[in-house]
C-alpha cells in the first residue's frame, strides 16, 4: 500500500498516460476521496505535448448506457456507474453534454430478433431509461431513418470529449497533480519496494522518476510498459493476457448540411442476421457502422472496424489522417439506414480512431482488464465504453490502491 511520499521518492504514484482514463485515475488518487482519505502526490507522464491526444480525442463521444455488454463484466458495471458519474461531472464542471438519448433499430423485419436480444440484455443489465417505441413514436423522433422497430435508450448522451478531458486536467491541477508532458516512459524497473521509470523528452534528454506505485493508463502503449516491468504479455499462472491488438475505426461525414442535420440522435442498427450481439461484436471489433451525433448536433457515419497489423513495440502513435478509402462501404451502410437518396458525393472522409483491443481466447468478448500486482495497476483493453466508464475506472483504481 502506498503511504506518505518517502524522501527517496519523487512522488507517491506515477500515472502513465493523460487520456481521459489516466486523468480520471490521477484526479481520484490525488483527492484521497471515498476510499481511504490519504492524499497522495501524483505525477502524470504523457508523451504528447498535452492531454487527450490519442484515443480520447478520436472517438464517437457517446455516453453509453450499457445494454451491449456481457452481464457482470467490467464493461457493463463500469459503464453503468460511469454513465451516472459523467452526467454529474458534466453538470458540475459545465462540460457540454447533449442529453439526446439513442435509438437502437431493427431496420428490417429480419432484424427484430436481434433487437429483442439487445432489449433483453438491457433489461438484464438493469440499464435505466429503456423502452420499446411504437413505430409511430420512432418515426416521429427520426423520420429519415428506415426502421421496422426501435428501442429507446434515454440514458445515452453525447459529451464534448475535448472539454471533458480539459475539465479533468484542470481538476487534477487543482488537486496538485504534476504533469510531465512530452516525456515518454522508455524503461521501467523495480527498486527498493518502488519503481524507477526512465523518461525521454522530445529533445532526447533522459531522466528518471522514482515512485511508490505505477498506474499504467497508456492505452495502446500499455503492453509495452508491462513488458518493461517483466510481465509476460501472453500471460502465465499469475498474469492475465496483456497483449493488445489495434482495431481501426473510420468515420465519414455528410458533405451536405441537410444530411448532416437529418438525424437528431445516435441511431444504432442491430447487427443484421446476428444470432448473438456480443459474439458478432467480438469478431467484428465494434458495434457496427451507425449514425452518431456530435455535441453540436451534427450527424456522422461510423465507425467501421478493421484489424491493423500488430502494433509497433511502443504502441503507436497512430496515423490519424483521414483517407477516402471506404466510401462504397459507408455509402451502403448509410443507405441501409437512410435510404437510397444518399449519394456517394454526399459523404466525405471524417476522423479516424484506433481501439486498443485485448487479445482473447476464441470468441470470448474482450472485457476491460484491470490487473493489480502489488503497487502496479495495469489498465488494458480500454476501448469503448472507456470514455463513459472513465470516472468509474478512476474510483475502481482508487479502491485498488488503498
Ligand atoms: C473509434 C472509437 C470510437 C469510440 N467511441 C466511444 C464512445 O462513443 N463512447 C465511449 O464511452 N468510448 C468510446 N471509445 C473508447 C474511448 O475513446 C476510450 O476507451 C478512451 O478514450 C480510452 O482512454 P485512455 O485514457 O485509456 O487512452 P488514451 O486516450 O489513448 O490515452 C493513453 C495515453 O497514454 C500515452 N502513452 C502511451 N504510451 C506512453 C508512454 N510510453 N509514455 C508516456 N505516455 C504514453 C498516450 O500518448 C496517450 O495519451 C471509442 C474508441 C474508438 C477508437
Amino acid at each position: 500500500m502506498v503511504g506518505e511520499a518517502s524522501p527517496a521518492l519523487d512522488a507517491d504514484i506515477a500515472v502513465i498516460g493523460a487520456g481521459v482514463v489516466g486523468l480520471a485515475v490521477a484526479e481520484r488518487l490525488a483527492a484521497g476521496g471515498v476510499a481511504g482519505g490519504t492524499r497522495r502526490s501524483v505525477v502524470v507522464v504523457e508523451r504528447h505535448e498535452a492531454y487527450g491526444r490519442e484515443t480520447s480525442a478520436h472517438n464517437t463521444g457517446i455516453v453509453h448506457a450499457g445494454m451491449f455488454y456481457e452481464t457482470g463484466s467490467l464493461k457493463h458495471r463500469l459503464c453503468l456507474e460511469g454513465n451516472a458519474l459523467l452526467h454529474e461531472w458534466a453538470d458540475a464542471h459545465t462540460v457540454p453534454l447533449r442529453r439526446c438519448g439513442k435509438l437502437i433499430v431493427a431496420v428490417e423485419p429480419g432484424d427484430l430478433d436481434g433487437l429483442e436480444r439487445v432489449w433483453e440484455r438491457g433489461v438484464t443489465n438493469e440499464v435505466p431509461g429503456m423502452r420499446h417505441l411504437t413505430p409511430q413514436e420512432a418515426r416521429a423522433l427520426e423520420p429519415r431513418v428506415r426502421m421496422a422497430a426501435a428501442v429507446w435508450s434515454g440514458a445515452s448522451s453525447v459529451v464534448d470529449q475535448a472539454a471533458y478531458a480539459r475539465s479533468l486536467e484542470s481538476a487534477c491541477r487543482d488537486r496538485g497533480v504534476l504533469f510531465a508532458y512530452q516525456h515518454s516512459v522508455v524503461s521501467a524497473g523495480r527498486e527498493g519496494g518502488g519503481f524507477v521509470l526512465g523518461l525521454r523528452d522530445v529533445d532526447g534528454h533522459t531522466s528518471t522518476l522514482r515512485v511508490g506505485a505505477v498506474v499504467n493508463a497508456a492505452g495502446h502503449g500499455a503492453p509495452a510498459i508491462a513488458s518493461m516491468l517483466g510481465f509476460p504479455l501472453d500471460g502465465d499462472e499469475r498474469t492475465p493476457i496483456l497483449r493488445q491488438r489495434v482495431n481501426r475505426g473510420r468515420y465519414y461525414d455528410f458533405a451536405d448540411p441537410e444530411w448532416a442535420r437529418s438525424v437528431s440522435r445516435p441511431v444504432y442498427p442491430v447487427p443484421p442476421g446476428s444470432s448473438d450481439v456480443q459474439r458478432h461484436q467480438a469478431r467484428a471489433g465494434g458495434l457496427g457502422v451507425h449514425i452518431s451525433i456530435d455535441v453540436d448536433g451534427v450527424a456522422h457515419l461510423g465507425p467501421d472496424t478493421a484489424w491493423m497489423p500488430d502494433a509497433s513495440p511502443e504502441g503507436g502513435p497512430m496515423d490519424y489522417r483521414s483517407v477516402d478509402e471506404g466510401r462504397e462501404a459507408f455509402l451502403a451502410a448509410g443507405r441501409w439506414l437512410l435510404g437510397d437518396d444518399l449519394r456517394a458525393e454526399d459523404l466525405v472522409p471524417g476522423q479516424v480512431g484506433y481501439r486498443p483491443k485485448l487479445v482473447t481466447v476464441g470468441d470470448t468478448p474482450a472485457d476491460f482488464l484491470i490487473f493489480r500486482a502489488g503497487d502496479y495497476v495495469h489498465l488494458g483493453g480500454i476501448e469503448s465504453p472507456g470514455l463513459t466508464a472513465s470516472l468509474a475506472i478512476g474510483r475502481y483504481v482508487e479502491v485498488l490502491l488503498t
